[in-house]
C-alpha cells in the first residue's frame, strides 16, 4: 500500500476539491454577516501561508490566535499549518500572568487577533517580546487579515513533511494548576477527525449544518475545525455567544448540529424561557467540557433533539468518550435513555481506558468501583510541550486526574476530579453528582460542592447555591430534593446561598478559588 502521510492540509484540499461551494457563514462581532465556502477558505489559507513565509516565518514556528469563531480564524489554522507552522490558540479569557506565561512558553512569532481583544493586545504587548507581527482578523487597515492575504497571488505549495510533525499547540485552561501545552501532530489530528465524524461520535456528513459554539481556543474547538472539512459540512460561526443571536442564526441557517459546554445550554434555556423559539432543524447537540447535568439532557431530549454527552481533555485532542447508544437503545424508556446519555459514554476506536485503585490495580468494570481514570491512544498526549519527562507510564497510560467508574458495557461515568472529590470517613463523595442533583431542583441556577475539613470525618460537603432570578428556594427544599437522588451520608452538612460562583477561562467551576474562599469556614 502507499505511504500517504496523514497531513492536515489534505483536509482542506479535500474540502476545496469535493465540497467547494458548501458554505461557511460568519456572524462577526459588529453584527455583519459574511459568506464564504470551502474553496474560498482554502484559497485564503494558501495566501496566508504565503504571507507568513514572506514575513520570515519558517516551518516549526508558532503562530498564535486570540480570536472567536469565524472564517478568518479557521483560515488562520490552515494557513499556519500549511506553511509547516504550529497554530497556537490563545484563550482570551485567561488572566494576564497566564497570557504572559503561555506566549513566552510557546515562543509565538505572529499573533492574529480580533479587534474586540485590542485592549488585551495593548496591555500585554510589552510582556510579549517574542511576537514580531500582529494581524487584525477583522481589521480594515494594512495590518488587517484581508489586506494581508489579498496582497499574495496564492502561488504556494503546502509545506510537505512527516505526519508526525507538530501542527498545533493548545494549553489546558488551568483548572488545577498552571496551563500546560499539548502539542498535536498532523497524524493525531487527522486520526482524531476520522473518529469524530463517525455516527456514534459527532455524526457529521455533507448534509450536516454545523454551528460550533465551543470556541476554537478551547481544546481544539473540540476537533470540529479538522472534522468539518473532512466531510464538507456547511459551517456557521458566530463571534458572539449570546443565546438570542445563536438561536436566530441557527434558525435562519437551518443548523442541524451544534456543540458547547453546559453553560451555553443553560443560557439557551433562559432564552427559551423568555419566549425564544427552539431552532427547528436542530438534530444533535453535543455537550462536554464539564458534566452535563441530567436535567439538561432531559430537557434537550424532550425537545426531540439527540444529545451526545462527551468527555475529553486538551490532552486527548480532545475526544475520549461520547454517548454512543447501546444495542437496546430503541427498547429503553425515555427516562432510561436520559440516564444513559447523562453518563459520559463509550470510547470510539483509538481510545483505551482503565480505572485503577490507589495501588494501581485495575478496578472491575462493575459500574460501582470508582478509581483513577487512565487512557491511551494515538491522539492522547505523550509529553507536555517543553516538559523534561513523559506524562505517561511505560505502557503508555496517561493519568487523566479524573475519577470514574466503568460499566459492564464499557460506558464510562465520571464521578469527580481527583482533587475535587470529597473524602468522608475513608470513602469518596462525588462533588459532580451532588452538583448535578442540586441543579435538578427547581429554582437552582448553579451549584458547587466542596469538602470542608471535619474533625471526625476528615471532610464533609458544603453545597453552594446560586438561585435563579426571582427564586426563593430554601435550603430545606434543596436538601429534600437531594435526599431523593443521593445516599444519605452524601447529603451536604450545610447549604449556603451565594450571588455567583468563580469560573475558569472555559466556563468551568473554579474549585481551587472556592476552596480558598471557604478555607476557614466552620461547619455548624
Ligand atoms: P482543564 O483541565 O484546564 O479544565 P480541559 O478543558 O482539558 O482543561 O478539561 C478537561 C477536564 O474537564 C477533564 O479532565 C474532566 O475533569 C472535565 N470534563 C470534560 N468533559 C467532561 C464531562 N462530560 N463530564 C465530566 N467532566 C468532564
Amino acid at each position: 500500500m502507499q505511504d500517504f502521510e496523514l497531513r492536515v492540509p489534505r483536509l482542506i484540499d479535500h474540502a476545496a476539491r469535493e465540497h467547494p461551494r458548501r458554505e461557511i457563514v460568519s456572524r462577526w462581532a459588529d453584527g455583519r454577516e459574511t459568506r464564504s465556502d470551502w474553496a474560498g477558505l482554502a484559497a485564503d489559507a494558501r495566501r496566508l501561508s504565503q504571507a507568513l513565509v514572506a514575513m520570515g516565518c519558517r516551518p516549526g514556528d508558532r503562530i498564535a490566535t486570540l480570536a472567536m469563531n469565524h472564517a478568518h480564524h479557521l483560515a488562520a489554522w490552515y494557513g499556519a499549518i500549511g506553511m509547516g507552522g504550529i497554530i497556537h490558540t490563545v484563550n482570551p479569557r485567561l488572566f494576564d500572568d497566564q497570557l504572559a506565561f503561555i506566549v513566552a512558553d510557546a515562543d509565538d512569532r505572529v499573533l492574529l487577533y480580533d479587534r474586540a481583544f485590542q485592549p488585551i493586545v495593548d496591555r500585554m504587548r510589552p510582556q510579549w517580546p517574542s511576537i514580531e507581527h500582529y494581524i487584525v482578523m477583522d481589521g480594515d487597515g494594512a495590518d488587517g487579515f484581508r489586506a494581508i492575504v489579498e496582497a499574495q497571488d496564492g502561488a504556494f505549495d503546502w509545506v510537505e513533511g512527516d505526519e508526525r510533525d507538530p501542527c498545533m499547540l493548545c494549553y489546558t485552561s488551568g483548572t488545577t494548576g498552571n496551563p500546560r501545552g499539548v502539542l498535536y501532530s498532523h497524524r493525531s489530528s487527522v486520526l482524531h477527525a476520522m473518529a469524530e465524524i463517525q455516527p456514534a461520535v459527532f455524526a457529521l456528513e455533507t448534509r450536516s449544518v454545523v454551528m460550533p459554539i465551543v470556541p476554537m481556543f478551547h481544546a481544539v474547538g473540540w476537533g470540529l475545525p479538522f472534522a468539518m472539512p473532512m466531510v464538507g459540512t456547511k459551517t456557521v460561526f458566530s463571534a458572539v455567544n449570546e443565546p438570542a443571536i445563536l438561536c436566530d442564526l441557527m434558525t435562519r441557517e437551518r443548523v442541524t448540529h451544534s456543540a458547547g459546554v453546559p453553560t451555553v445550554w443553560f443560557g439557551m434555556f433562559a432564552h427559551l424561557d423568555a419566549g425564544g423559539q427552539v431552532p427547528a432543524d436542530l438534530e444533535l447537540v453535543t455537550i462536554g467540557g464539564s458534566a452535563a447535568p441530567r436535567a439538561m439532557v432531559e430537557r434537550i431530549m424532550g425537545m426531540g433533539i439527540r444529545v451526545n454527552h462527551a468527555w475529553g481533555m486538551t490532552e486527548t485532542s480532545p475526544i475520549g468518550t461520547i454517548g454512543a447508544r447501546s444495542p437496546d437503545w430503541d427498547s429503553l424508556s425515555f427516562d432510561q435513555q436520559v440516564d444513559q446519555v447523562a453518563m459520559q459514554g463509550r470510547v470510539p476506536f483509538g481510545v483505551e481506558l482503565r480505572i485503577v485503585d490507589p495501588d494501581g490495580r485495575d478496578c472491575p468494570r462493575d459500574g460501582t468501583s470508582a478509581g483513577r481514570l487512565l487512557c491511551r491512544g494515538p491522539w492522547v498526549v505523550k509529553r507536555y510541550f517543553n516538559a523534561g519527562a513523559d506524562a505517561i507510564d511505560a505502557e503508555g497510560w496517561f493519568d487523566t486526574g479524573d475519577v470514574a467508574v466503568l460499566h459492564p458495557d464499557g460506558t464510562m461515568q465520571i464521578t469527580d476530579r481527583v482533587k475535587d472529590v470529597i473524602k468522608s470517613g475513608g470513602e469518596w463523595i462525588s462533588s459532580v453528582e451532588l452538583e448535578n442533583a442540586a441543579i435538578g431542583c427547581p429554582g437552582v441556577a448553579e451549584a458547587a460542592a466542596i469538602g470542608i475539613p471535619h474533625p471526625r470525618w476528615d471532610e464533609r460537603p458544603l453545597l453552594l447555591i446560586v438561585r435563579k432570578p426571582g427564586s426563593d428556594v430554601t435550603a430545606d427544599a434543596i436538601a429534600a430534593h437531594l435526599a431523593k437522588h443521593v445516599a444519605r451520608w452524601w447529603l451536604p452538612d450545610e447549604i449556603v446561598f451565594v450571588d455567583d460562583l468563580p469560573h475558569t477561562a472555559t466556563g468551568k467551576l473554579l474549585k481551587t478559588a472556592l476552596r480558598e474562599r471557604f478555607r476557614d469556614y466552620q461547619l455548624a
